[in-house]
């Protein structure tokens, strides 16, 4: 319609009328969606990139109470970068509502992770009594190929598949729980088991934390969780339980080839559990030290910051310095020292509390302040 002619439909000015026109095109082709990530501050380590993960959940596939696509959502807004929905392949509570199909929960998903950037791996969780218990498999092809009656032939098949197997939650249910028997000293030797859950939900198994180290499996820390996440965001004292992955390279490759050189530490409850050559310089990232910026007397003053979110702890092991020493996350923490000889250099030795090396075994770390210089 010209804009110079009046009718009784076009009772806006012209001007009015293109504006109108103009926002509901706007909103026509504008995102359906609009999301936000709150990002987790983590650091990289030198090399590698750090990724945040869940390897444990479940959908309405198995015995979740979510739709497969609600797991993409919830991860990206609490700022994970990859997960795995691994519903039970032998546990099937809803089977008379949604049928039996193992690889629905990553078809379904696939485009809208792609959307939000984030990784997807196609996984099940291997569901058998105790022992030998539950088995996640990751980086699977067919997830229905692993449906047969045989425990190890299932297990062999993930494996055929290229796939990564894991041990769930070892230190639950059964009298016979926590143990480590026959079936799990044969599937160690035939090289199909990788790695264990060190921390599954709320549960720490320092039984499984030990035998990471002792036999190199790798670390995890999975949700395991079943119904909605309803974090908005994710907070030092509310997260996931996640693996943190050190990758060298982006996308699913990449986590597939950390976890198999065992790249990877275990964030659970404001506590970081992984091998001291990763935690180490995970450390280092996260926390650095000012110079003094005002020294008066024997006095110092030193600003210490904490890039991450995690809550660090740390007590004195010896040397100068405060008994107790809490940096809140991503914040800066003021401190006053007093120094018998201010010209000489300091060390200040600590353990982190909250960073766990073996099971009560805290990170050392030691820092060295440099002496004064004479004028
Ligand atoms: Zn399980
Ligand atoms: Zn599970």
């Amino acid at each position: 319609m010209n804009c110079m002619e009046a009718s009784p439909s076009h009772v806006f000015p012209c001007a009015m009328s293109r504006l109108t026109s103009l926002l509901l095109a706007l909103f026509l082709a504008s995102p359906v969606f609009s999301q936000v990530r709150r990002e987790i501050a983590i650091p990289d380590l030198p090399g590698y990139r750090t990724l945040v993960c869940d390897f444990h959940m479940h959908t309405v596939f198995s015995d979740g109470t979510v739709w497969p696509t609600v797991r993409i959502d919830e991860a990206w807004r609490t700022g994970l970068d990859a997960i795995a929905i691994s519903d039970h392949i032998e546990y099937q509570p809803h089977a008379g509502d949604i049928p039996t199909k193992h690889n629905r929960p990553f078809e379904l998903c696939v485009e809208r992770a792609k959307q939000h950037g984030l990784d997807l791996i196609r996984a099940a969780e291997i569901t058998r009594g105790t022992p030998p218990g539950h088995f996640n498999a990751l980086f699977l092809k067919d997830v229905e190929a692993l449906d047969q009656n045989d425990f190890l032939a299932a297990v062999a098949e993930a494996n055929t598949q290229g796939g990564f197997v894991f041990w769930n939650h070892h230190d639950w249910k059964g009298p016979e729980k926590g143990a480590w028997f026959d079936v799990h000293q044969k599937l160690f030797e035939d090289r199909l088991l990788h790695g264990m859950e060190v921390a599954n939900g709320g549960s720490y198994y320092p039984r499984a934390h030990q035998w990471c180290l002792d036999k190199k499996l790798t670390m995890f820390g999975n949700s395991d969780i079943h119904p909605p996440d309803l974090r908005r965001e994710t907070n030092p004292d509310d997260h996931r339980t996640a693996t943190l992955v050190f990758v060298s390279k982006p996308g699913v490759g990449g986590i597939r080839e950390a976890l198999v050189e065992r790249r990877t530490a275990v964030w659970f409850e404001n506590q970081v559990i992984g091998r001291r050559e990763l935690l180490e310089p995970l450390f280092e990232a996260c926390v650095s030290i000012d110079p003094p910026h005002h020294r008066r007397d024997k006095h110092i003053w030193v600003r210490v910051r904490n890039q991450s979110v995690f809550n660090l702890q740390l007590t004195r092991t010896a040397g100068p310095g405060p008994r107790q020493l809490s940096l809140p996350a991503e914040s800066v923490t003021l401190i006053k020292l007093r120094l018998a000889k201010p010209e000489q250099p300091v060390e200040f030795r600590y353990t982190v509390d909250n960073f766990l090396i073996a099971p009560e075994t805290s990170l050392p770390v030691v820092y060295t302040l440099p002496g004064r210089e004479k004028r």
